[in-house]
């Protein structure tokens, strides 16, 4: 049983009497959990841009205020410091739920995935919002079909060292679940690839923020293992418009959302040399336990249903992150530590 709250949410009821004013005229008021985070700050222009009220929850973690200062002067933005794993009180319209610890180097820590969705999910009861989940490829766990389909439940070690984010997620998505069937909760499910873009965050371990930092810091790009194992990249806008849409759409989910666009490890060593410098090297390191031998998305679905797909190459999106890292190592380097 989810633990129960020690105070009194008042009301009680579905709808929050508020009358919005968003989408085609009516301006929606949406909360954003991790908006300070990489993929959050993004989806948050996109809805600022779109012209609606955003609540940014993020206890910054590993989200930085810096990803939205550029909103602060904005009457239609709020921002409030605050873990999702205790409770908090909002009238919204949507939840756009992405508060996590999202790399290996930070994940362990926290039951995010599980007492924050479950907070927000009854958030979204109380007050009759929409929620959407951004779960994860990582569901699939090293998977034996490929490429995976919403249809595969996957191949996930219980007890490893990744499970704390992959059954974290997995948990997420089947509380999602069942706060739709059960209390008629309009949910909605992304199951997001590897993604990436400015500001992502610096030093979180990532693939690709770590190619393209030590390429820039004039390091040698770190190959973990053989560097066989592949992974698909997706450029974040690619991603907001996917979630945007998924919103937008009558369908739960889950929806795959990707780049099909597969490459080993050395092949994107070789996209970040070519892209960002051609003396660029790499080194060779053992690898993480239980790391996914390959991923890459079959769309399909979110292709048919959601009139998705992503439009970002590789090749194109890479030197779209490249100033965005270069500044901020160059201001770390001259000690502002931004
Ligand atoms: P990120 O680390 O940049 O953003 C996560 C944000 O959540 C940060 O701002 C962090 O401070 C905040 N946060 C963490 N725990 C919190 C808590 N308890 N309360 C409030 N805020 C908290 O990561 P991201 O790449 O932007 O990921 C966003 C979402 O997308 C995550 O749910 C992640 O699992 C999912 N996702 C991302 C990728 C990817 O490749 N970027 C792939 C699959 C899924
Ligand atoms: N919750 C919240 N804000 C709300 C409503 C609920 O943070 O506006 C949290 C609260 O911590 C609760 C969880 O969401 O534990 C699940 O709420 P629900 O009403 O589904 O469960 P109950 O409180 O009845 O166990
Ligand atoms: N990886 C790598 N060098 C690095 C960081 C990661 O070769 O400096 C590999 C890692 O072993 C994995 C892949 O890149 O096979 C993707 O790792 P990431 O943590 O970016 O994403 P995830 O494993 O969650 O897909």
């Amino acid at each position: 049983t989810p633990p129960k709250m020690s105070f009194n949410y008042g009301g009680g009821g579905s709808k929050t009497g508020r009358v919005p004013v968003g989408i085609g005229g009516r301006r929606l008021r949406i909360v954003v959990t991790g908006g300070a985070g990489f993929v959050g700050s993004h989806l948050v222009d996109k809805l600022i841009g779109r012209g609606d009220e955003v609540i940014v929850i993020d206890n910054f973690f590993t989200g930085r205020k810096e990803n939205l200062v550029h909103l602060f002067s904005n009457p239609r933005f709020e921002l409030i410091r605050h873990d999702v794993v205790e409770p908090i009180l909002l009238e919204v319209d949507q939840i756009y739920h992405l508060a996590c610890p999202a790399s290996p180097v930070h994940y362990k820590y926290n039951p995010t995935n599980v007492m924050g969705t479950l907070n927000m999910l009854g958030l979204a009861k109380r007050v009759g919002a929409k929620f959407l989940l951004t779960s994860t490829s990582e569901v699939y766990g090293d998977p034996l079909e490929h490429p995976q389909k919403e249809t595969y439940w996957g191949n996930v070690n219980p007890i490893g060292e990744r499970s704390c984010y992959d059954e974290g997620k997995r948990t997420a998505e089947t509380l999602a679940m069942d706060y739709h069937r059960g209390a008629g909760v309009e949910v909605r499910i992304a199951r997001i690839f590897n993604t990436y873009g400015p500001r992502m965050c610096l030093d979180d371990g990532r693939v690709v923020s770590n190619f393209v930092a030590q390429t820039i810091r004039k390091h040698p790009m770190t190959v973990y293992g053989d560097g066989k194992q592949t992974r698909s990249f997706q450029y974040v806008s690619d991603l907001v418009e996917g979630l945007v849409a998924l919103m937008g759409n009558d369908h739960v989910g889950p929806f795959n959302l990707g780049n099909p666009g597969e490459f080993t490890m050395l092949e994107l060593a070789e996209v970040v040399k070519e892209v960002i410098d051609p003396s660029a090297t790499i080194e060779f390191r053992p690898n993480t336990a239980d790391d996914p031998h390959k991923r890459k998305p079959d769309i399909s679905k979110a292709k048919e249903l959601l009139n998705w797909e992503p439009k970002i190459s590789l090749r194109e999106g890479l030197p779209r992150m490249v100033s965005d890292f270069r500044n901020r190592i160059l201001n770390e380097d001259e000690g502002k530590g931004l």
